[in-house]
């Protein structure tokens, strides 16, 4: 018999449920089984001798299978982030009812190919085979009907195409860190976790792509996580450019048929390279060499639905008999007390780091500084962060004071002026721009903050401007147009700090510099380094040399002044020291749980549900903290702060269920959060 998990999200029905075992079916098989009165997709999780049940059969063997370490994998992403085997499986499955495409493929039978009869266009289809049919098909099965050709379908390759975006190079030789590097890869052992801690521009892809190359020269498999795939097409072009198709790309833009198809490659081991974000780490791959995290610091690695994994602890887990590089200029102060650390100190090109100049704004007026307007003048091409979207960030009535908010949520709604409305950057909700206020019916309304699109507006009356934010609709093709033109700004969000890698970029600009110090979290400071430090690593990187200017309210804060001096070891040093007193990670494990009520139909039952919640857990936890009304839903969290992971997991585990079994809180849900962002 075999014990099978059936696919579903809910959490009550935990598995396994027995069945009869068919022919050939091992740990891993995708099974359609009979279940209460439906018939439901399950995985088989394990093989058993007897069952005390009467058991039934499976409807049918759903090809091909996980790998079995796949199943053992979701296990311990259920454990780890308290969710269930069936939710962890599913987010392991190939697209569901997806299958191979194929189409008719023709090949000479060889029979009588001098037959005098064929005339000349008749010869020249012989001649063209072997080949798919194409609109041929039916000239073909004349052919076929007189034995010159066989038809037969055969599967055919969805495959994504990829932009080019930086210039195609050729291998360059490596500097005696990247040599360094690779070797200490390519002579670690299975199961080592290492940091490579290089600064912006110092070649770590180079050395990712020597040691995947020797990897695979062993016979083993490579992944190579990336935070965006979309914000991250050069890394793609230099894997796709030197490995060709044993390449395998997943991201979010394929078609379900391309995502289908890339999966079964790297399923049965015809493409051995995976490059992709986040969900890449989950990929059916056996014998992985070599596991690369890439801007490890990268928040998107965390999943923010059911389970709440965090792609960088799943790439340790997966590089098991591997090895595990992650590779960032600004790394987290958990890897670096954690990995062997390797340092690439130099960019590649020999060029020093640009200049940073902190510009103190709190004597200033507008948003940019004199001196930014200056240097954007003499800037052949810049790179400007201002890390909020929209044009302003708020309205208000200037009469009575009202400001515009969203109807779901607890936060006011953002004026997106070419797009003719207000919305809410939160749950989504649009709304056209007043004309009046409805409370007291002024047409004078004030609108506040500046957002990208408003800065790109106002620097587009002296320079080519460029935007690059959640609102452009294809990033790619943004930053190729950027690449492409001689003299331009690009004005955007934290999508302009990522790994790009423009040769002629010769100033960047952070606005607003502490926005992210003013964030009541733990990350901030680190946050705030990332950025600015990742920004000035657009800069500057060619021949011409290039300088950063980073405007701020709060010039002395520690976060900016390290970043301005390019100092990482003395920004994380001090932040080690500074989280070891205050218990904050690596020093402890944070579980967040929100709980969280319809406002209008249980209002008040979140604040009950974490204040139950609360009591169960004891002195450990904090809280209830009330959260800002989302979706319209309010919410309420509790955090415990552990010493001790596991044990804090399973508590937290079991008092969710207990307290979620409740009548009394039965208008709550419930959602955990370990080692929350
Ligand atoms: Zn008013
Ligand atoms: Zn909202």
């Amino acid at each position: 018999m075999v014990q099978v998990e059936p696919i579903t999200t809910a959490r009550v029905l935990r598995g396994p449920f027995d069945y009869l075992r068919p022919d050939g079916v091992e740990v891993g098989a995708r099974l359609v089984v009979p279940f209460g009165h439906r018939d439901v997709v399950g995985v088989v999780t394990g093989l058993a001798s007897e069952s005390v049940h009467e058991l039934v059969a499976p409807r049918r063997v759903i090809e091909p299978s996980l790998p079995a370490e796949l199943v053992e994998l979701a296990f311990w992403i259920a454990r780890e982030y308290c969710s269930t085997p069936a939710r962890a499986l599913s987010l392991l499955m190939p697209a569901p009812g997806m299958r191979a495409k194929t189409a008719l493929y023709a090949q000479a039978t060889g029979a009588a190919a001098g037959e005098p009869s064929l005339n000349e266009r008749q010869r020249a289809l012989l001649a063209s085979l072997p080949r798919f049919c194409g609109p041929d098909t039916a000239a073909l099965r004349r052919l076929e009907a007189r034995g010159l050709a066989a038809l037969a379908p055969r599967v055919v390759r969805r495959a994504p195409e990829h932009l080019q975006v930086g210039a195609r190079r050729p291998v360059p030789s490596l500097t005696a860190a990247q040599g360094a590097a690779v070797a200490a890869v390519l002579s670690a052992g299975p199961g080592e976790q290492l940091l490579l801690h290089g600064v912006t521009g110092s070649g770590k892809t180079e050395v990712y792509l020597r040691a995947a190359a020797e990897v695979l020269a062993r016979g083993q498999t490579v992944m190579i996580l990336v935070p965006e795939i979309g914000l991250t097409p050069q890394i793609v072009s230099r894997f796709l450019n030197r490995f060709g198709d044993t390449v395998a790309v997943l991201h979010s833009k394929l078609s379900a048929g391309e995502r289908y198809d890339e999966w079964i490659r790297l399923r049965t081991g015809e493409a051995r390279i995976c490059v992709g974000p986040r969900s890449a780490v989950l990929s059916p791959m056996t014998d992985l060499g070599l596991v690369v995290v890439d801007e490890e610091h990268d928040a998107s690695y965390k999943h923010e639905g059911d389970p709440r994994y965090d792609a960088r602890l799943v790439a340790e887990r997966r590089a098991h008999a591997g090895v595990l590089v992650a590779g960032s200029a600004t790394p987290r102060p958990e890897s670096v007390s954690r990995l062997r650390r390797l340092r690439l100190a130099q960019r590649v090109d020999g060029q020093g780091l640009p200049p940073i100049e902190v510009v103190d704004m709190r004597e200033a007026d507008g948003l940019l500084h004199p001196r930014t307007h200056e240097a954007l003048v003499d800037a052949r091409k810049a790179i400007v962060l201002l890390n909020r979207r929209g044009w302003s960030n708020f309205l208000t009535c200037r009469s009575c004071g009202r400001a515009w908010e969203c109807p779901n949520c607890d936060v006011t709604l953002v004026l997106h002026r070419a797009q003719g409305g207000l919305a809410c950057h939160h749950c989504g909700h649009r709304e056209r721009v007043p004309a009046r206020c409805d409370a007291c019916g002024s047409v004078s309304i004030g609108r506040h903050g500046t957002g990208t699109e408003r800065l790109a507006d106002e620097l587009a009356t002296g320079h080519q401007v460029l935007r690059l934010d959640a609102d452009t609709r294809d990033p790619a093709a943004m930053l190729a147009r950027f690449e492409a033109t001689p003299r331009a700004v690009l004005v955007g969000t934290q999508m302009v700090a990522k790994g790009h890698d423009f040769p002629d970029v010769d100033l960047g600009v952070v606005v607003d510099a502490d926005s992210t110090l003013r964030f009541p979290d733990f990350r901030a400071e680190e946050r705030t380094f990332a950025l600015v430090a990742q920004l000035a690593g657009r800069a500057g990187r060619g021949a011409g040399g290039g300088r950063v200017l980073v405007q701020t309210l709060d010039p002395d804060a520690a976060a900016i002044r390290f970043a301005a001096h390019h100092d990482s070891d003395g920004f994380l040093r001090g932040e080690l020291e500074r989280r070891e007193l205050l218990r904050y990670p690596p020093f402890s494990t944070l579980i967040r749980v929100v709980c969280s009520s319809d406002a209008r139909d249980a209002p008040g039952a979140a604040l009950a549900a974490a204040e139950a919640l609360r009591a169960r857990l004891g002195s450990t936890a904090m809280g209830p903290a009330p959260l800002f009304r989302l979706r319209g839903r309010e919410r309420s969290q509790v955090v415990v702060k552990a010493g001790d992971r596991h044990a804090a997991i399973a508590q937290v585990g079991a008092a969710v269920d207990e307290v979620a079994a409740l009548r009394e809180h039965r208008a709550a849900s419930f959602s955990v959060d370990v080692d929350p962002q």
